[in-house]
């Protein structure tokens, strides 16, 4: 081939590098990659529960309900993820409850790239960690993912009762993967409680306190999130 020919060649190439640029270019600005709007602020309800134990998933009713609840606290957009099966491998071996410290690292894994703001994972199995007899939940304050048990929710209450619970100690977990730790106030829901009887007596909403902590740490909440009227919650 002489130089003549090769310079032809060498220029058809660049045309058509030219040309798959342009219509490469012209396809991402027709189909934008898929980015999840920045304003779309989204929190994950995922039921969790173990393998062949189908009792241990939480009812689908109960997080619907638990996501209206939730609503009021924190102005954000709900989805119920697929179940999340666990291996038998992470029941306390004795008591047969679920170790909520394991499912939890689980749930973080799982989802820690998953886009979603915070992620909620519920069961109905009983929750322990190693030095406890139960948990209600288990946050990590230092991640985005949370656990909770309905499983104790209802004893002894009715069916408004349990529904309270149930809002009271998700909106807790949550707030811990907030950055917002226990709190002495009793009006708050961060108080911390280790009883049914201590929880019935916590609050039900952040105050304007954990609202103002919880603002200054994440400012893309604000006008987002929501203290309730302490005066509601006193009475
Ligand atoms: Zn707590």
């Amino acid at each position: 081939m002489n130089r003549a020919w090769r310079l032809v060649l060498a220029s058809i190439v660049a045309v058509v590098l030219v040309a798959i640029s342009v219509v490469a270019s012209v396809q991402l600005l027709k189909h934008p990659v898929d980015i999840k709007p920045p304003e779309q602020i989204v929190l994950l309800v995922v039921p969790v529960g173990v393998t062949g134990d189908k009792a241990s998933f939480p009812d689908k009713s109960v997080l619907s309900a638990l996501i209206e609840d939730l609503r009021q606290s924190l102005d954000l957009k709900y989805v119920i993820g697929k179940p999340f099966t666990l291996p038998v491998a992470l029941l306390n071996r004795e008591t047969g409850q679920l170790r909520v410290d394991l499912a939890l690292s689980a749930v973080v894994q799982r989802y820690r790239r998953s886009g979603y703001f915070r992620v909620l994972g519920v069961t109905a199995k009983d929750i322990t960690a190693r030095n406890y007899n139960f948990l209600f939940g288990l946050a990590d304050a230092k991640d985005i993912g949370c656990v909770m048990s309905v499983h104790r929710l209802s004893w002894g209450a009715d069916e408004a009762l349990t529904r309270e619970r149930i809002a009271k100690i998700a909106l807790h977990e949550i707030g811990h993967t907030l950055g917002r730790g226990h709190t002495p106030d009793t009006k708050s829901v961060m108080v911390y409680s280790d009883s049914l009887a201590g929880l019935d007596e916590s609050g039900s909403c952040f105050t304007p306190f954990d609202v103002s902590v919880i603002a200054t740490k994440f400012p893309e909440l604000a006008g987002k999130i929501k203290a309730g009227d302490p005066a509601v919650a006193d009475g």
